[in-house]
Formats: structure tokens, sequence, C-alpha cells
């Protein structure tokens, strides 16, 4: 299964912001401009808390998204695009291809992410790819992972947690 690259974008993003929650990562404006510029948001520079707040206080219901069972996770995508009124329309600008958008450049950046990361869901939901979001198997960590690896090998949220892990089952295996 090959995702669309603008699906691996949105549920990336969906799942950094996530992922940000604990411990608390996203606290200032210039945190928030380097998620916009990392993930391609372009054109869109936070100017106000007001911003920081409303992206900051969709994690959890991102979170809740992201780690749902598929029917759970088709009632919330179904919420979030009758709430936000999304309209799917095919665009191409920049350097990208016919792609999809469904919500508007213009409308506050907390509700694009809430949208295209929904958008991005619908094919994780109807290709039965749920699988390739889970949490982190690190002992210490409940940070989720999005594994798009044609082998479905991910199984950590980071190479710091991949690492901790080696080091620790490498300790168990000395001690023994
Ligand atoms: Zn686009
Ligand atoms: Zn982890």
């Amino acid at each position: 299964m090959i995702f669309a690259p603008d699906v691996a974008a949105a549920l990336g993003a969906a799942v950094e912001l996530a992922n940000s929650q604990e411990p608390d990562t996203l606290t200032s404006l210039g945190v928030l401009r380097a998620f916009y510029v990392d993930w391609g948001y372009t054109g869109s520079r936070p100017r106000t808390t007001a911003e920081l707040e409303a992206v900051r206080a969709i994690r959890p219901r991102l979170q809740q998204l992201l780690t749902a069972d598929r029917d759970t996770a088709v009632s919330l995508i179904n919420i979030i695009l009758a709430e936000q009124q999304a309209v799917p329309r095919l665009v191409r600008h920049d350097q990208f291809d016919w792609h999809i958008h469904a919500i508007s450049d213009d409308r506050p950046m907390h509700e694009r992410v809430l949208v295209e990361t929904a958008m991005a869901m619908i094919d994780f939901v109807r290709s039965g790819e749920m699988s390739r979001l889970r949490l982190c198997a690190a002992r210490d960590c409940d940070d989720i992972v999005l594994d798009l690896s044609r082998n479905r090998s991910r199984r950590f949220c980071s190479t710091t947690c991949g690492n901790r892990e080696a080091q620790a089952a490498f300790r168990a295996r000395r001690s023994r």
C-alpha cells in the first residue's frame, strides 16, 4: 500500500502534535512556527498566542483519533468533517500535482490540521491500515508511532526511544 504524500505529511504532523503533550513541548510561537515550516504549512506564520492556544487545544482530539480503533475513528472523522463543513476538491499548486484540499487555506490553522488529519485517516480506515498507528514499544513512552515502512518494522516513536531500549536489552543480557 502506497500512501499519497499529503496523507503521510498530514499524519506525520498530527502525530508530532499529539506527541508534543507529554512532556509539553509546544510552548511558544517559535516552536509553532518551526512546526509549520517542517510540515510545509506555507504562507502561515503564527502571530498570536490565541493561535498557539487553539493548536494546543486540539492535541487531545488528535491523540484520540490517532489511537482510536477503526469504528471509533470513523465516528470521530465524520464529526470533524461535518463540524468543519469540509468540501473536498482537487487542487494543484506550487510543485504539488493534483491532490485533495478539503478546507480553505485561510481558515485557522487548528481547523486545517483537524480536517487534514481526518482526510488522511480516511485512507487508513478504507484500506484497513489502522495498525500503522500504534504506541511506542519503549516501556516508559506512550508516544504514537506512525509506521509507513513497507514491512511495518517501525516500533519506536524516535531514535532516542529505540536507542534507550537497545541499551536496556543489552544491559539485561549482560546481567544474566
Ligand atoms: Zn495542497
Ligand atoms: Zn517513544
